[in-house]
């Protein structure tokens, strides 16, 4: 359980674009390749870097699915979609007050590929946020993978913190903090690893304020806590590097080591205070 049952989550800005994907979207290469392109790509500070030109085609015919059936927090507990649903609801009720200048944000969930203004996309890209058309896109079989291959434990909070740090990507597209990213793409101490870590940090300080006594999640177990840092620290360079090379390069860091995810995460947290998470301005990555 993390959503509080009778919270109303049917003003989620999210839907399911068109069921395209299957068949002809197996991705050559296999788990290198894959986890190659999550190195790139995970949580996405810069999707156009890869987008595009694959053979693979996306659906045309896109129609996008309302998740109607998705009202309360029970249903959000329940099921995959309504979780992402309910997710965006209560990102929206904090960050609107939390940081009034940025517009609302939609999430698109999508099997196989999709067509984005940032370019064509597969599921190997993972999660990833679209400054060009303010999106949030999102395969929800990543989850499997997080458990499987990246070797997270699992839990919804897990995959909240997911969608909390694409959400936060959004809030840097309006505060200017995206930006970094770009110009300074790797490196340990990088403007993108900055970027990324902030993302983090944005997503505690959201499930923070969203447990208190007018958000809509409730208030997380120690268990719930566990399956976010586990999520963080999955997807933390140095953990996907030693999984795919078995050796570990900061050089080519993009997004941070597990320890600096967990980090920020937790300040963010236990803050509840989007303003402790100024990684741009740290002297450190690790002065969390
Ligand atoms: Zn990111």
């Amino acid at each position: 359980m993390t959503f509080r049952e009778n919270a109303n989550i049917g003003g989620g800005r999210a839907s399911r674009g068109g069921g395209g994907g299957r068949g002809g979207l197996a991705v050559g290469g296999g788990i290198g390749t894959l986890l190659l392109a999550l190195v790139i790509m995970l949580f996405g500070g810069d999707p156009g870097a890869i987008l595009g030109g694959g053979e693979q085609q996306a659906p045309s015919s896109a129609e996008n699915v309302e998740l109607a059936e998705c009202q309360t927090g029970a249903d959000a507990n329940a099921d995959v979609d309504c979780r992402m649903k309910g997710g965006m609801a209560s990102l929206e009720q904090y960050w609107t007050e939390a940081y009034p200048k940025a517009p609302v944000p939609h999430a698109t969930l999508f099997s196989g590929a999709v067509n984005t203004q940032c370019g064509q996309a597969t599921s190997q890209v993972g999660p990833f946020y679209c400054p060009l058309d303010e999106e949030i896109y999102l395969d929800t079989s990543f989850f499997n993978q997080l458990e499987g291959q990246l070797g997270a434990r699992g839990g919804n909070l897990g995959e909240l913190y997911v969608l909390g740090h694409e959400y936060g990507h959004h809030i840097q597209n309006y505060t200017g903090a995206l930006k970094a990213s770009q110009q300074d793409r790797q490196g340990a101490e990088s403007g993108a690893v900055r970027v990324e870590l902030q993302a983090d940090c944005f997503a505690g300080a959201w499930i923070a304020n969203a447990s208190g006594p007018q958000g809509l999640l409730e208030p997380p177990t120690e268990q719930d806590i566990e399956s976010a840092l586990s999520a963080a620290a999955a997807v933390g360079d140095d953990s996907i590097q030693e999984k795919m090379t078995g050796q570990v390069d900061p050089h080519s860091w993009t997004h941070g080591s597990s320890e600096q995810r967990m980090g920020w995460f937790m300040r963010g947290y236990r803050s509840g205070d989007p303003n402790q998470c100024d990684t741009l301005n740290a002297a450190s990555v690790d002065d969390y």
